[in-house]
């Protein structure tokens, strides 16, 4: 029998890694509170990086995760740019109001420089169009709504000091300036920022590859017609689309029975991918047998459960150099346990800084009942508008009620020690 104990360092938590025998009970210490559990999983995230590179088309591109650093190609603005339509002025003109100032020239955005006065003199201004180059001589723009044209003059009633409404040449980057460091997702902001220093094409990292392996001697294909005792496959098709919206590829594999050498098989064929995650089969049971097969093929265990609900069975560890989850097979807590820690491996072998996980506030609108001992994470409602949002239970019939959390919007996270939280009291939500 092979136990290792090895206790990471640096880590805050320092956590345990056994090697469990075909037959081991998970030892106690290996169920962490959620908060340990969810900083183990973002421990090994950190250390993970993506597989591969390719480029694409800036637009395809949306969501990926850059691998090359994005520099400014000139300065930004690469001139001292209008932000406002109106006048550009000397402020030193305006002192007493109202100033009337002779209009020498129109610049519009799109100027060139010949287009502008040479330098524009005490007692001159420029009508100016935002994003046109204010010209020189000029320190300030005045808004069109604060002055009145007179024939050849305009009458300006508003003071401006030196800099207003006007950005500075080279304000906002710097020639050569790093803009976007790799490892940054290609967010709305970012695809703007490539596309203004002319990238159509930029290095993504290649989207991480995540097996999924369903267990259960229960469990039918969806187009296949379930016995009267057999369900169909639908953990498979929620981890699907959950790491198909966290940027990565699932590949499904065929479900697993029960039995050890079949199991064994379809794992190790799972761990040939970045990232494997087996739903069902981690439970107590006797036929509950992810754990063994995987102490089987050597894995270290970093943890064997949480002390959550749903989802209290959930596994994380490591076998032939891979990661793999263990979640269990109550479908909602599949779901649940792969929004609580799936998520860090996912950004890391994108490439990207793994994201925390944040839980959002909201008012409760009915009153809450439930059993203290675990943290629970339950399927509810979030409703209302602007700052008057509440969040409800969706009354679920318990883990394995898809029905209900298809209806749900989020997760309220109910704390291990309250048994009762009344309507209006602040809760934590945990957005899907
Ligand atoms: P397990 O975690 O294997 O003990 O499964 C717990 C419950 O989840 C059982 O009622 C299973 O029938 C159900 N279940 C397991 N795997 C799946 C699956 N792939 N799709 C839907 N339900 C499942
Ligand atoms: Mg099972």
């Amino acid at each position: 029998m092979t136990r290792g104990l090895g206790i990471s360092g640096n880590s805050a938590i320092g956590f345990l890694l056994y090697h469990l025998p075909m037959s081991a009970v998970p030892e106690p210490q290996l169920v962490l509170s959620f908060e340990d559990a969810r900083h183990v999983v973002e421990e090994h995230a950190a250390k993970l990086r993506p597989t591969g590179t390719e480029k694409l088309d800036l637009l395809q591109a949306s969501g990926r995760v850059l691998a090359e650093p994005i520099h400014a190609d000139r300065d930004f603005p690469p001139f001292p740019r209008a932000a406002r339509d109106g006048y550009a002025v000397r402020a030193s003109d305006l002192l007493h109001l109202p100033a009337t100032l002779e209009v020498i020239a129109e610049i519009k955005a799109g100027a060139a420089p010949e287009d502008l006065p040479e330098s524009v003199k005490s007692g001159q201004a420029v009508a100016i169009m935002t994003g046109a180059p204010a010209p020189h001589g000029t320190n300030a723009v005045v808004m069109v709504e604060y002055t009145k044209p007179k024939q050849d003059y305009v009458e300006i009633s508003r003071a401006v000091r030196a800099g207003d409404n006007i950005v500075p040449a080279g304000s906002e980057a710097r020639e050569g300036d790093l803009l976007l460091a790799a490892g940054t997702r290609l967010t709305e902001a970012a695809i703007a920022v490539a596309a203004s220093v002319g990238k159509p094409y930029v290095q993504v990292y290649t989207r991480p590859k995540v097996a999924v392996l369903s267990t259960g001697d229960e469990v039918v294909p969806i187009d296949t017609q379930p016995g009267p005792n057999q369900i169909r496959n639908s953990n498979s098709y929620s981890l699907a689309a959950q790491i198909m919206a966290a940027g990565a590829e699932p590949v499904l594999l065929p479900i697993a029975p029960d039995e050890p050498n079949q199991l064994s098989q379809l794992i190790r064929h799972g761990l040939q991918y970045d990232l494997l995650l087996l739903a069902g089969g981690v439970s107590m049971g006797k036929y509950d047998l992810v754990e063994a097969v995987m102490a089987g093929l050597e894995a270290g265990f970093f943890f064997t459960g949480a002390q959550i609900q749903p989802g209290r069975p959930v596994v994380f560890g490591r076998a032939q150099n891979k990661y793999f989850f263990g979640l269990p097979g109550n479908p909602v807590s599949t779901m649940v346990t792969f929004d609580l820690f799936v998520r860090p491996m996912l950004d890391a072998l994108a490439g990207a800084t793994p994201r925390k996980l944040v839980f959002l506030h909201a008012r409760l609108k009915t009153d809450v009942k439930t059993k203290t001992g675990l943290k629970r994470f339950l399927p509810a409602i979030l409703s209302g508008e602007f700052e008057g949002v509440e969040v409800e239970l969706a009354g679920w019939h318990g883990s394995g009620d898809i029905a209900t959390t298809a209806r749900s919007n989020c997760y309220i996270l109910i704390p291990p020690d309250r048994d009762r939280i009344c309507a209006g009291e602040w809760v934590p939500v945990l957005l899907r």
